[in-house]
């Protein structure tokens, strides 16, 4: 057994306020932390022990996803204390089951660390509740992107919940999206809006239709990492949201 869990921590959308108390503890006592991509600067600046950057667009270090599980657990065995920081919640569309998997059958102890995921506290940041009883009685929290070989949600069948549509990786197959939403009858003129980089100084956002969500993505330069909602619950964004730097700064 190991001496200490292996720590799959949620490191929340960006802001390191966001972080949960024990995440925090967590990143703090890590001798090697490794660490995603969308990870805020100023989250990776509380590391104290070794940064390792895991992640697809990390540059020097393989991003093969068995080449993690092996470091994850090559650190482990060696007696460290290992804290796998993953965007947002590692439970959500992170392959943190999967790496708690691989953690298991290699014998080591697991921790998870639920963090606050960008699908719920992104939109909250422009002012979206992604339930709210007089608009939507439920969300879905959905992935557009599901992966090479992978089935494709049933975007019909998600339609016709009318609940709110939270869809993450879903930037790049916008087009695609909306139209199979508008052909299984969600209404042109269903409220949509986009949040990139929430919880970042790169925060943007902006609240369009569904027909327009794709024209709206490409004027207003919005990019990946973002969410795209889809329902009633869109128009309630705040027009004059700003990124956080900012109000912080005022
Ligand atoms: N585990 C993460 C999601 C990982 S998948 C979580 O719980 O948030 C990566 C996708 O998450 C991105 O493509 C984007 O859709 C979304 N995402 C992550 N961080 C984000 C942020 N700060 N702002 C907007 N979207 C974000």
């Amino acid at each position: 057994m190991n001496a200490h869990p292996v720590y799959l921590v949620g490191a929340g959308p960006g802001d390191p306020e966001l972080l949960t108390v024990r995440a925090l503890k967590r990143i703090e006592a890590a001798d090697v932390v490794l660490a995603d991509d969308l990870i805020d600067p100023r989250v990776l600046a509380l590391v104290k022990g070794r940064l390792l950057r895991v992640g697809k667009r990390g540059g020097c270090i393989s991003t093969d996803q068995h080449f993690i599980h092996a470091l994850m657990i090559r650190e482990a065995r060696a007696g460290h204390r290992v804290v796998r920081l993953k965007g947002g919640d590692p439970f959500v569309f992170g392959r943190g089951g999967e790496e708690v998997d691989a953690l298991r059958e290699a014998g080591l102890d697991v921790e998870v660390v639920s963090g606050l995921t960008s699908g719920i506290a992104g939109p909250a940041a422009v002012g979206i509740p992604v339930t709210d009883r007089r608009a939507s009685p439920g969300v879905i929290l959905v992935t557009g992107h599901p992966g090479e070989g992978r089935a494709e949600p049933d975007w019909a069948a998600l339609a016709r919940t009318g609940l709110t549509l939270v869809i993450y990786m879903g930037v790049a197959r916008a087009a695609d999206i909306t139209s199979q939403l508008l052909a299984a009858g969600l209404r042109a003129d269903l409220p949509a809006a986009v949040v990139s980089a929430a919880h970042t100084a790169r925060q943007r956002h902006a609240v369009t239709t569904l027909t327009g969500l794709p024209d709206c993505i490409e004027r207003e330069g919005l990019q990946s990492p973002a969410l795209l909602v889809v329902g009633e619950v869109a128009a309630m964004a705040a027009l004059d949201a700003l990124p956080l730097g900012r109000q912080q700064a005022g």
